[in-house]
């Protein structure tokens, strides 16, 4: 069966000369012949990590042929400084396109052109307004507000409607159907937000300044500003004084990272700690964000109210 697949790959290669984007209609008198084998090739689609899986299952709902898979363990959370390991370059073989949060966030990137070179990038942040980060480079945490996860779909179904346009119509429909159910979200969301009392908060890393944007949230401080590192000693006291200067009460830590100095600061400061989650692990299904989403808003409607 393997064999027979391979041959039909070459075969439809070599009369599409093209390869991606060219069905190719089923040649007669090739020695391959099955029925059921799809009109259509096999795609293979690798997604760097869990919010891009998420975003790449619904775009490819139930189209035949097409199989997305996670290249990262679905726990890594966010990519920051994130090695690859052989188990993920294992996950790349025979994929075809390879869907990126972009804007900094793998920064394996040139590692994997370099060994993959046929590899098609599709890069979820191309083109989309990018906010700066503390230490000056850009934030890539897009996802983590509704608006900018309805950008990156958008944006990856762009991307893979012009290297599948045979499976177009479908992604775009796919799209369709989960931008509206995204945009419901947001409207939820900020119906929710729009009349809480509380606006200034910390958050444990740099995930939230486009969630916070979205809804008008104030983030007065950054408690690690290495993700999953912790604060030295001296900053760690030096964001004590300041949130205690600034009154600040609602600490965000997330349950992907550690936060024992989010709990010292709670102690100090007299802050409440809660858990928001940045979508970056779940379960792998293609409603997770939306309820990750859900979950979080009752989490800051308790926190901020
Ligand atoms: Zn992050």
């Amino acid at each position: 069966m393997k064999t027979k697949i391979t041959w039909l790959l070459i075969l439809f290669t070599v009369a599409a000369m093209m390869g991606l984007g060219c069905s190719s209609d089923k040649k007669a008198g090739t020695p391959v012949q099955s029925e059921q084998v799809d009109e259509q090739r096999e795609l293979k689609i690798v997604t760097s990590f869990y919010p891009m899986y998420i975003m790449a299952l619904n775009i490819t709902k139930g189209i035949s042929g097409v199989e997305v898979i996670n290249m990262t363990e679905p726990v890594s959370g966010c990519l920051h400084d994130y090695q690859l390991t052989p188990r993920d370059m294992k996950n790349l073989q025979e994929a075809e396109i390879m869907i990126v949060n972009g804007a900094g966030m793998e920064s394996f990137l040139d590692e994997i052109r370099d060994r993959r070179k046929n590899l098609k990038i599709v890069d979820a942040s191309a083109g989309l307004e990018l906010l700066e980060q503390t230490d000056g480079e850009v934030n890539p945490h897009l996802w983590v507000s509704v608006s900018g996860a309805i950008d990156q779909v958008n944006n990856i179904t762009r991307q893979l409607t012009r290297l599948d346009p045979s499976r177009a119509s479908s992604y775009l429909s796919n799209a369709a159907t989960y931008v509206k159910q995204l945009e419901a979200l947001k409207q939820r969301m900020h119906e929710k937000m729009d009349t809480i009392k509380i606006r200034d908060i910390i958050t444990l890393h740099e995930a939230f300044p486009y969630f916070a944007q979205e809804f008008n949230l104030n983030i007065k401080a950054v408690i690690q500003h290495e993700p999953g590192s912790e604060p030295s000693a001296g900053a760690l006291a030096k964001l004590i004084d300041e949130t205690k200067e600034s009154g600040v009460k609602v600490i965000f830590a997330e349950s992907q990272y550690s936060s024992q100095s989010a709990e010292v600061l709670a102690r100090e400061t007299g802050a409440e700690i809660y858990y928001l989650d940045p979508a970056v692990s779940g379960p792998m299904e293609p409603d997770a964000y939306l309820k990750i989403m859900e979950n979080n808003l009752k989490v800051l409607e308790e926190a901020l109210k």
